[in-house]
């Protein structure tokens, strides 16, 4: 296998843990055939010159220029695909309207597969273009554009989570817009599951790199029959789960009323909290739920800018970490309109923030905010990129042996990259230059399982 290793060398940050940002000076990142790490090593180490050497003479060497950064890729654990035509559109709506004026029926327009082919070509290119290396997709209710997705995905070389939307209320869904019953959207999300394997039969010694996961739209939309038939397909296949949880005061109002219990009291009744659910938002989960999230393994998608219009509250992120909930970032396109996860890393700096310190000057500093501490410019690019890998229960999001090697790199300088290096900055200034400055046009490659899949955003068009 020596023949089939290549190597990447240049200067790296990454955050293997949530409060410490690594710096990885003039380091090299070999990588075998099945885009796995097989070491990572530094100016000093006993091997580095070596494999240096051994690389550059086989021809199996990439130097990044000096001028360049390589992160991990992105994760994005939250994502609507078919809403991707109206991001950015109807935002000032009440959910109600934006739901069923808007939402409801752009998603029943993917029954239309060659609209489905066209939307999610563009979106699986633009996204791989921003960083993000692996998407966690909700499709929509039609099965076969959920599979149209998942082509796109291995075409394109991005790293998926997707699910069949499952929704069968007819109390909450609209007839144009559903299943037509609980067996149905059970027998359509299995036909899922096996229609994604069978995708990626004969990748000999490959990681797979899309994933099937079941996918209740939330428990407002969907009947007791549908979460039991789904919770016992999660336990029979062991594929992930994913689901809206205690996003609103109206959603975790209404599951009171139904089930008088709250929102992740029923998922785990329903079995839907496994130790591969990811559970969008979740901002009203109380003390007790996140005690049940992390006795489960259960993870939560935290989606700030969306939150801003939907969910009345901010997610205490903190919190959550301590209680030992995973956490990872999501955009929740198009609920929160940029398709950016650096930007959902800027937008849970300032909601963190104003949380902390509360936002009505009329109150006292003391009574005004949680008086919690923010979260810092490090966690949250550990939540855009180990913490999402953890929340998705894959394995990239850090540059070490046995991972796989999802990375992007970043250039400093240019008009529109917005990052820029000055002589005077420490490693941990450049760091937070990338974290809060970078736009999509710094990302001068991306990586997915040790393959480049996309250069400049301008050539994926
Ligand atoms: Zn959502």
């Amino acid at each position: 296998m020596e023949n089939m290793t290549r190597v990447i060398a240049g200067t790296a940050f990454h955050t293997p843990n949530r409060n410490k940002m690594r710096p990885l000076r003039d380091c090299a990142i070999a990588i075998d055939a099945a885009g796995t790490i097989q070491s990572v090593t530094t100016p000093g180490d006993t091997d580095h010159e070596s494999i240096l050497a051994r690389a550059e003479a086989n021809g199996s060497l990439f130097t990044l220029p000096e001028d360049s950064y390589l992160i991990p890729g992105l994760v994005d654990l939250h994502i609507h695909a078919p809403q991707w035509p109206q991001l950015g559109k109807a935002l000032d709506a009440p959910l109600e309207d934006w739901l069923l004026k808007y939402t409801f029926p752009l998603e029943a327009k993917f029954a239309d597969h060659a609209y489905a082919f066209e939307v999610y070509d563009d979106l699986v290119a633009t996204l791989l273009a921003h960083g993000t290396t692996t998407a966690v997709y909700f499709g929509s209710v039609d099965l076969k554009a959920n599979i149209i997705l998942a082509e796109a995905c291995l075409r394109h070389g991005q790293r998926a989570v997707i699910g069949k939307v499952a929704m069968d209320d007819p109390d909450t869904c609209p007839d144009y817009y559903r299943d037509p019953s609980a067996e149905d959207a059970i027998a359509q999300t299995r036909a899922f599951i096996d229609a994604v394997a069978a995708l990626q039969d004969g990748q000999n010694g490959k990681v797979p790199l899309v994933h099937a996961a079941i996918t209740p739209r939330f428990v407002p939309s969907c009947t007791d029959d549908l979460l039991h038939g789904l919770g016992a397909l999660a336990a029979e296949t062991g594929a992930r789960v994913q689901t809206h949880c205690a996003e609103s005061d109206w959603e975790v109002e209404y599951v009171r009323n139904r089930l008088g219990k709250t929102d992740a009291e029923a998922l785990k009744d329903f079995g839907l909290l496994t130790d591969k659910t990811i559970l969008a938002h979740s901002n009203f989960v109380t003390s007790s739920d996140m005690t049940h999230l992390a006795h489960a393994g259960a993870s939560i998608a935290h989606c700030p800018l969306s939150n801003a219009y939907f969910a009345n509250a901010v997610l205490p992120v903190r919190r959550a970490l301590d209680h030992g909930v995973k956490v990872g970032l999501g955009t929740d396109i198009s609920g929160g309109f940029s398709p950016s996860l650096f930007d959902a890393a800027r937008y849970a700096l300032m909601a963190s923030r104003c949380a902390c310190s509360g936002t009505e000057p009329s109150v006292t500093a003391k009574a005004r905010g949680t008086g919690e501490a923010p979260l810092t410019t490090t966690e949250v690019f550990w939540l855009a990129t180990k913490g999402g890998a953890n929340a998705a229960s894959l394995p990239v999001g850090a540059f070490e042996p046995g991972a796989q090697f999802d990375a992007i790199a970043i250039q400093s300088g240019g008009a529109t990259s917005g990052f820029r290096r000055s002589d005077t900055d420490t490693m941990q200034d450049i760091f937070e230059k990338l974290v809060l400055n970078a736009t999509a046009a710094a990302i001068s490659k991306v990586w997915v399982a040790g393959a480049e899949v996309k250069t400049r955003p301008e050539q994926a068009r």
